[in-house]
């Protein structure tokens, strides 16, 4: 977060974009994306594209970090080289092993990991192109690649943020947002439960801001839940088609 003087943030009550503060960017999301990957699903949110893809659940290795009565949820957050206009530097960093953690932790609490013990479900998420609320989208891809895993989990978690700019709460910051506004807050929301399993604070709101900014995150959050089930909709009204075609066309009843 830096300082809201640096630059016009809000212009004729609209943003740089032309959003309205409760406005999300364009979310499209693809699920089974990947033929090798047990799951996968490639997200596009505003300028942001991210590839989740799902192994597992398989034998943990090292044996030393399994649990005996569950599985462990393994994600690990990377944004490639060329995903930013300075080059990042390859490899992990303080921020990836943050975004990694708190990725596995939100997921763990919806995948039904005591189904099965001593093994890992590992979830890597690839952030090919960066534009802020890249945390958010990496959940909400790897929610949809375990989905298209088969995991069986209690629901999707779907992600947003939201924050403060120019002293106005705003919705799913942008990159310029993220850079000169105020406050940003990301969120992971589990619909079907009415229950958070991330929430992270940048900068500062007060109570009311704050009640105001999760308002309109889990608004959003059941909007974005809305595209992942459009996704595996989609997935696999698409397979079945694709089965009915194959069988038409070996002259199968
Ligand atoms: P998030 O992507 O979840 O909003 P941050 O707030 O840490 O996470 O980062 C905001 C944005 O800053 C990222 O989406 C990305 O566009 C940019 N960014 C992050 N790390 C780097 C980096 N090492 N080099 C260049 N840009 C970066």
């Amino acid at each position: 977060m830096g300082s809201n003087k640096d630059i016009d943030l809000i212009e004729d009550g609209k943003r740089l974009d032309g959003r309205d503060f409760d406005e999300l960017r364009e979310i499209s999301i693809d699920a089974g994306v990947l033929k090798r990957a047990d799951g996968s699903a490639y997200l596009e949110w505003g300028k942001n594209k991210i590839m989740a893809a799902v192994y597992g659940p398989r034998e943990m290795h090292p044996r030393h970090a399994q649990e005996t009565t569950k599985a462990v949820v393994r994600a690990r957050y990377n944004m490639a080289a060329f995903s930013v206009p300075d080059r990042k530097r390859p490899g992990p960093d303080r921020r990836s092993t943050e975004i990694s953690k708190l990725v596995s932790e939100a997921l763990e609490k919806v995948v039904f990991t005591e189904n099965y013990p001593r093994s890992v479900i590992d979830v890597f998420i690839e952030v090919l192109q960066a534009s802020a609320g890249t945390r958010c989208g990496g959940l909400t891809a790897a929610s949809v690649a375990l989905a298209d895993a088969g995991i069986p989990m209690s629901d999707m978690v779907a992600s947003c943020a939201s924050g403060k700019i120019e002293g106005e709460v705003v919705l799913d910051l942008g990159k310029n947002e993220d850079n000169y506004g105020q406050a940003d807050v990301p969120v992971g929301y589990i619909p079907r439960s009415d229950e958070l399993c991330l929430l992270q604070m940048d900068g500062n709101l007060t109570q009311e801001e704050y009640e105001k900014a999760m308002e309109m995150s889990i608004d959003a959050c059941k909007d974005i839940h809305e595209i992942q089930r459009g996704a595996l909709r989609e997935r696999y009204s698409t397979e079945l088609q694709e089965e009915e075609i194959t069988k038409a066309s070996e002259g199968v009843e």
